[in-house]
């Protein structure tokens, strides 16, 4: 039987794939799934739907690897967050350009007769399309509730809030840590999160959880990530730094790479995990199976070098 997540957290670093909390391009997770599992890659987290864990589950046994060798998380977004908002094209005022279909990193926008027109189920609200009148944005909903019952219902490990929002949302990470047994893990992004706010927040959590079981997943700057640089990482550690003293688990995010670890080693940041989505993604992007897999298993293992 696969260990709790919390108890593997204290004996090694895990390598997370971020799939997209709002990407539905249920074909795209399977295929990504299917490459990081051959890979080697711990955990992966998903958007909050039966759909997407279907997906994470079928890429996992087209790996030939045992379901039981991965962790699994969905994510949550809340009101005001980007990781729920969904790109719109007015037609009326596109120009038809194409400069926004460049710039998407999931090929969500594409040429629709004398415009373009955005796939609903691939954007993932990351924003680079966003410099053009043409373009505005909607928030998909969700609701704690269904997302406790989805993972219950496939035994999932963790259950991630998203927390890019100015008010604490107080109700849904009380129902989580009050309903359900598995992992909770907090999203926070440097935007929204001064020190004292940090501090507010993981003292508000202990108390009601009774304990620092839980997971503060540092999002420098959420879906930042996409060049090698120690630039695009910086956020991510620097947040993490911020976390290190309240003795939470740390999960670093948000335009992590392959200089993540160097810099969080040249800094002797305690952490616990890597969570790559947008980085990770791009490099195995339209390659073949073999090719992809040795991309990312470079990755994983640069990853893990601590
Ligand atoms: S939405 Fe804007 S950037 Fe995209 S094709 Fe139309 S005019 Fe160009
Ligand atoms: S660039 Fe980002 S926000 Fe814009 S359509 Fe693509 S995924 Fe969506």
């Amino acid at each position: 039987m696969k260990q709790k997540l919390l108890d593997t957290l204290n004996t090694k670093k895990i390598f997370k794939l971020v799939l997209g909390l709002g990407n539905k391009h249920f074909e795209e997770i399977e295929d990504l799934v299917t490459i990081y599992a051959i890979a080697g890659a711990d955990m992966f987290d998903i958007n909050p739907s039966k759909e997407a864990v279907e997906a994470v589950l079928r890429g996992v046994k087209k790996s030939g690897k045992n379901p039981e060798d991965f962790y699994y998380s969905i994510s949550m977004g809340l009101s005001g967050d980007t990781h729920i908002q969904k790109c719109l094209i007015n037609k009326d005022k596109c120009k038809n350009c194409g400069k926004c279909a460049k710039k998407c990193p999931q090929n969500a926008i594409v040429p629709d007769k004398d415009s373009y027109k955005v796939i609903q189920e691939n954007c993932i609200g990351c924003q680079k399309c966003d410099d053009c009148k043409a373009i505005s944005f909607t928030e998909c909903e969700y609701d704690v509730e269904r997302i406790v019952k989805i993972a219950k219902k496939y035994k999932l490990d963790c259950i991630e809030i998203h927390l890019s929002t100015k008010k604490i949302p107080d109700k849904e990470i009380k129902y989580v840590i009050e309903n359900f047994k598995g992992a909770l893990s907090l999203c926070l992004d440097r935007k929204f999160y001064s020190n004292e706010r940090v501090k507010k927040l993981i003292n508000k959590v202990t108390k009601w959880k009774g304990d620092t079981n839980f997971i503060i997943q540092a999002d420098g700057v959420p879906m930042s990530g996409g060049d090698n640089t120690f630039n695009s990482t910086l956020q991510a550690v620097a947040m993490a730094h911020l976390v290190q003293p309240y003795g939470t688990y740390i999960f670093m995010s948000g335009g992590t790479n392959e200089k993540t670890s160097e810099l969080a080693k040249m800094c002797s940041l305690r952490y616990n995990g890597i969570s790559i989505g947008s980085y990770a993604r791009k490099i195995v992007k339209d390659k073949n199976l073999t090719d992809a897999v040795a991309q990312a298993q470079r990755l994983i293992e640069v990853c893990r070098n601590d």
